[in-house]
């Protein structure tokens, strides 16, 4: 016998209408699917073993890419090298672009979406530090329409959402962000080639004058907990002192303290808390930067 016997049978639908989907969803033993590079590893793999799969990348404005006063929206299905690629998405989100540019490799972001990491829930989902960051709303899709829900209430732990079992992902919407603000995204793999992340750390920043120090910083961890972490004592310390080389690193400790890590096959629990530290600091020290930069 074969270590793995390949994908089940299954029937596809391509969906390209929401209509019907939902029925769908609800009545069969369905798998939601776009870009299949977590779903058809996890049915080969015997995890899921649906009757139907329901390809819902084809319904229109799945794959686009959209901007207007209000921010950007994202189609659920628009993959990680369109979402890299954008121009806008580099300028005015660069955590996000550099996310997606960092997961597996070039082949593997033709397929991967945006969506598809967000609802597969894996604490090591590399956009999920940046999305908590950018504070992005989810739109979910159900028989009675659309509804909204902010990220961190979105996944509830390992492998789990509160998309319903007649609901899909059809965007995310990103809020705009203040002028001049800058952002950035690091990763730690056991490799730079395509490995899934060790340490993530997103940081959002602007120049704020609500905030006592004239800047307010997002903090959000990977990999370091069941979900995508933020770090409110480090943001709240950011907040209050202008960032300067000891501040920045006391945030970045707070940032350590904050990560629940867990020994696995790819890295310690204790090696990865030490690089929260690290990762952090330079992200926030490279964040800092960009926003002198803008200032000058
Ligand atoms: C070799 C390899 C390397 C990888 N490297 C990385 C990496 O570096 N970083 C990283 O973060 N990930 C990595 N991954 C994981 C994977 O590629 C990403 O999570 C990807 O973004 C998933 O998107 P997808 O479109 O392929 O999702 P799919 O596999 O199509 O779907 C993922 C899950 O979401 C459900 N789903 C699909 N569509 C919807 C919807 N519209 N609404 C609700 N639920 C839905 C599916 O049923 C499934 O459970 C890697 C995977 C492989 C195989």
């Amino acid at each position: 016998m074969l270590a793995r016997p390949g994908l089940p049978q299954f029937e596809y639908v391509r969906a390209t209408t929401s209509v019907g989907v939902h029925d769908l969803l609800s009545t069969a033993n369905a798998r939601l699917l776009m870009g299949g590079t977590d779903l058809f590893t996890q049915m080969r793999d015997g995890v899921w073993r649906p009757r139907v799969v329901v390809d819902v990348k084809h319904i229109p404005g799945m794959q686009d890419i959209t901007m207007d006063p209000g921010g950007l929206t994202v189609g659920a299905a628009v993959t990680m090298n369109q979402l890299a690629r954008h121009p806008a998405v580099q300028r005015l989100y660069p955590a996000l672009a550099q996310a997606a540019s960092s997961v597996g490799s070039f082949q593997l972001r033709n397929r991967a979406t945006l969506g598809g990491n967000l609802c597969n829930a894996s604490p090591c989902a590399d956009t999920a530090p940046a999305v908590a960051a950018l504070e992005a709303i989810l739109v979910l899709s159900g028989p009675a329409g659309q509804r909204e829900t902010p990220f961190y209430d979105f996944v509830l732990g390992p492998g789990r959402t509160v998309v319903g079992t007649d609901e899909f992902l059809i965007g995310i919407r990103f809020p705009a962000q203040p002028a001049g603000s800058a952002g950035c995204y690091l990763k730690l793999g056991r490799s730079r080639m395509g490995d899934l992340s060790v340490v993530g750390v997103a940081v959002v920043a602007f120049r704020d004058l609500a905030a006592r120090s004239g800047y307010r910083f997002r903090l959000a961890l990977g990999s370091v907990a069941p979900v995508a972490l933020r770090v409110p004592a480090a943001e709240s310390l950011l907040a209050a002192e202008p960032p300067h080389e000891t501040n920045l690193a006391a945030a970045a400790d707070l940032a350590m303290h904050a990560a629940v890590p867990i020994s696995d096959v790819r890295a310690t629990a204790i090696y990865q808390t030490l690089m929260v530290r690290t990762l952090t600091l330079r992200a926030l020290e490279s964040a800092w930067a960009q926003l002198q930069g803008a200032g000058r």
